[in-house]
């Protein structure tokens, strides 16, 4: 089996280092990764500037793009032969909910869905300042694929959204198919003024809390369970079109 990683931290994360040494023992590892950090960049394609690929090994590509870049240069320009899975990851903090459109990381395995491809996006639950258990994120992952069949595990138009929880592998509840649930932040800005006298701004800002049944992916990562969510790649909202339909063909 050939295998194509990818992540948003960027090549040198050791996420990436953690997927890749797991997806060895699986098949034949490639990795087409970030030159630098691309979080948050969601699915950017680099339609106005060029892209340099730099070849670090036989099987090592940093690309000075985002991760969505990485994936389309793959799988177009880099790769001789197409792989059977795409992993993304494993990302340095939680994918959920409404982290998913931000998330490079899920839009490296969305790429990967868009050409084609079986892809599965990886995120460790990590909370600042806190302890990262790359051990813990490996069992997973490893978990994860020994159940994962890219023949027939998930519907072509769909990815897999996998979150871990950065806990000891012994506390581990299981692995568990979740939807996308609620995330909320405290949604932070912060004005700040540059050394000309101009404003400038920081946003984001910390997690707040989930909402959703225990079948939604923050809550069951939260409870210590291995969340797997199957993500559309065209999230049409079906329950919608008749009253949509209702006002547009009237
Ligand atoms: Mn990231």
């Amino acid at each position: 089996m050939r295998v194509l990683l990818c992540n948003d931290d960027g090549i040198d994360a050791p996420g990436l280092q953690c997927l890749e040494e797991v997806a060895t023992e699986f098949g034949e590892v490639m990795v087409v990764a970030p030159s630098e950090e691309q979080s948050a960049m969601s699915h950017a394609f680099s339609l106005r500037r060029p892209l340099r690929a730099i070849q670090r090994s036989d099987h090592h590509w940093a690309v000075t793009g985002t991760p969505a870049d990485c994936v389309y240069l793959a799988l177009k320009a880099l790769l001789s032969e197409p792989p059977d899975l795409i992993l993304s990851g494993v990302n340095h903090g939680s994918n959920l909910g409404k982290d998913v459109p931000y998330s490079g990381t899920a839009a490296a395995a969305r790429e990967g869905c868009f050409g084609g491809i079986p892809s599965i996006a990886f995120s460790l639950f990590t909370e600042p300042g806190g302890p990262v258990r790359w051990d813990t994120a490996a069992h997973c992952v490893r978990d994860v694929l020994k159940r994962f069949h890219p023949g027939g595990s998930i519907h072509p138009d769909t990815f897999l959204n996998v979150n871990i929880p950065n806990i000891p592998i012994p506390e581990l509840r299981g692995v568990k198919t979740t939807e996308l649930g609620k995330r909320f932040y405290e949604e932070r800005t912060e004005r700040r003024t540059d050394i000309r006298g101009k404003a400038y701004y920081w946003i984001g800002g910390p997690h707040s809390h989930f909402e959703g049944g225990p079948d939604t992916d923050g809550i069951a990562v939260a409870e210590g369970w291995v969340s797997v969510s199957p993500v559309h790649t065209l999230p049409t909202h079906y329950p919608s079109l008749s009253a949509v339909r209702d006002w547009t063909d009237a």
